[in-house]
């Protein structure tokens, strides 16, 4: 070897050395120790080669230092976990199916650990010391809340309105309009799922306006179902007409056929106190007479993952006695985190504020904009004057399919990563989290805008402002303090 080379070899760092530099001490704060000992272990390794190798062209010894800490940042962020874990949430998109939907009620997390932690009375009755239904935690309540005779529960809303198709149309005709053929995404189109059913689709009207007469003129001695299906992920506006459940409900009695709505995000509170456009409510289409309303759990609810069925009694019975309903079923959890939820429903008075979805839909511009002034500061504070911070108006809105159209005027902090590119700052944010045991950094996932990277504040939960200032003080390789 060279003495050249052999001279370069002793600039290298020592692995003290690096684990003593401000940068990689921050990041020790944020990562088990071992793993950040491996990475500069690796790093120092890889420089080495480099070296021996002539990849690595001639670098001083501060040089040579700045290199292995930016390499072991970067294995780092790059570790990061496969495994399903909690991740913060900065796009204000209140329900965003990518990140899970409702963030849950604390009574119904506190339901599902009790009765997972034990057994339970899942399928007993405990005055009787007889086998009872699962469903019987929640169908009471289900009806109470809706108005509705009956109630059944299943896996998500897309397995509802399979049973309900399977179950009472399977060989018959279901109605639907043109302006309601929907797809919600991941392959769940209205059309696919009804032939799915058995049944046949009988389309009626046009793309923008459909009339009772339309549905009338549709029916045949093979008609079953009248369907209504919300169009949740998107809004028409313009010319366009279509016809309300009860006209629909009013007219499948008339004809001795079973009126259905899929009201995907339907909720059950007044969304009105919001100041927002009111929003189709389950109670509305079971007063208007509508025979059986499937939706989301993990919508507008705010809950669990789980397709609601209320309606007719006779009809929720014909579908609990379809056998394919134990493909559908839910499990214990669901029904424990989904009857407490339930129960927030009873009382009016506490339901904005022990319920997140609501919570967050509440919070006012100036809240917003106080949370947006204190994180800009404090992000700030932590980047060591490598990036700026600015608070600016951002728009969020509901997603995962409910309110399609209106936008939740909020506030967000827009933070411009000095030389780097706000895109390389956004994936690293995704990347900082760490596994536990040991693991105390949160994936962050934020929005980029015009070379800003973007922290939205009305879907940050307490606590993730500062979540938010430790993963980018490892990113930027600011103090962390
Ligand atoms: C979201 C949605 C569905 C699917 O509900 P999942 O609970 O996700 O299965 C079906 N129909 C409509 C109208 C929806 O908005």
């Amino acid at each position: 070897m060279n003495s050249e080379r052999k001279q370069h070899l002793r600039e290298l760092p020592s692995a003290n050395l690096c684990l003593d530099h401000p940068e990689v001490r921050a990041l020790l704060r944020a990562y088990p120790r071992q793993r950040v000992v491996s990475a500069v272990r690796m790093a120092i390794g890889q420089m080495r080669i480099g070296l021996l190798q002539g990849q690595l062209g001639w670098l001083s010894r501060n040089e040579l230092l700045v290199l292995a800490v930016s390499q072991v940042r970067t294995t780092l962020l790059g570790q990061a976990c496969e495994g399903i874990q909690r991740v913060i949430n900065a796009t204000g998109i209140i329900l965003h199916t990518n990140l899970g939907r409702a963030v849950l009620p604390e009574v119904s997390l506190e339901a599902l650990v009790s009765v997972g932690r034990g057994y339970s009375n899942l399928e007993l009755d405990l005055t009787t010391g007889k086998r009872s239904s699962r469903q019987a935690h929640v169908e009471g309540m289900l009806a109470k809340l809706t108005g509705a005779e009956a109630a059944l529960v299943v896996n998500n809303n897309a397995a509802a309105v399979f049973l309900c198709l399977h179950t009472l149309a399977n060989g018959k005709e279901v109605v639907v309009s043109r302006g309601e053929q929907i797809e919600i995404g991941d392959s769940f189109r209205i059309p696919d799922v009804i032939r799915q059913t058995g049944a046949k689709l009988v389309e009626v009207g046009t793309t923008n306006r459909t009339y009772l007469s339309d549905y009338a003129n549709a029916i045949t001695a093979s008609t079953m179902v009248l369907l209504k299906v919300q169009r949740s992920n998107f809004h028409m506006v313009g010319f366009v007409a279509s016809v309300s459940c009860g006209e629909l409900a009013a007219l499948a009695r008339s004809r001795g056929l079973i009126s259905m709505e899929d009201l995907g995000s339907g909720n059950l509170a007044d969304l009105s106190r919001f100041g927002l456009r009111a929003q189709p409510t389950v109670n509305h289409s079971i007063s208007e007479g509508i025979d059986l309303v499937t939706f989301s759990g993990d919508k507008l609810l705010g809950g669990p993952q789980a397709g609601i069925i209320v309606g007719r009694r006779h009809l929720v019975q014909r579908l609990a006695k379809n056998p394919i309903v134990r493909i559908m079923r839910i499990d214990k959890l669901t029904i424990a985190a989904l009857e407490a939820l339930l129960e927030l429903y009873l009382d009016d008075e506490g339901l904005v504020e022990a319920l997140p979805v609501l919570s967050m839909l509440a919070l006012t511009q100036p809240e917003l904009e106080a949370r947006a002034v204190q994180l800009a500061s404090l992000i700030l504070d932590n980047v060591n004057g490598k990036g700026n911070a600015a608070v600016i108006d951002a728009e969020g809105e509901m997603g995962g399919g409910a309110m399609p159209g209106i936008k939740l005027p909020g506030k967000a902090v827009a933070f411009r990563p000095g030389h780097r590119s706000a895109h390389q700052i956004q994936t690293s944010l995704r990347l900082v989290g760490s596994q536990p045991p040991g693991g105390c950094l949160l994936p962050v996932v934020a929005l980029v805008d015009a070379d800003q990277v973007v922290f939205h504040l009305r879907t940050l939960l307490p606590g993730d402002e500062a979540e938010i200032v430790k993963a980018l003080a490892v990113v930027m390789g600011g103090p962390s303090t």
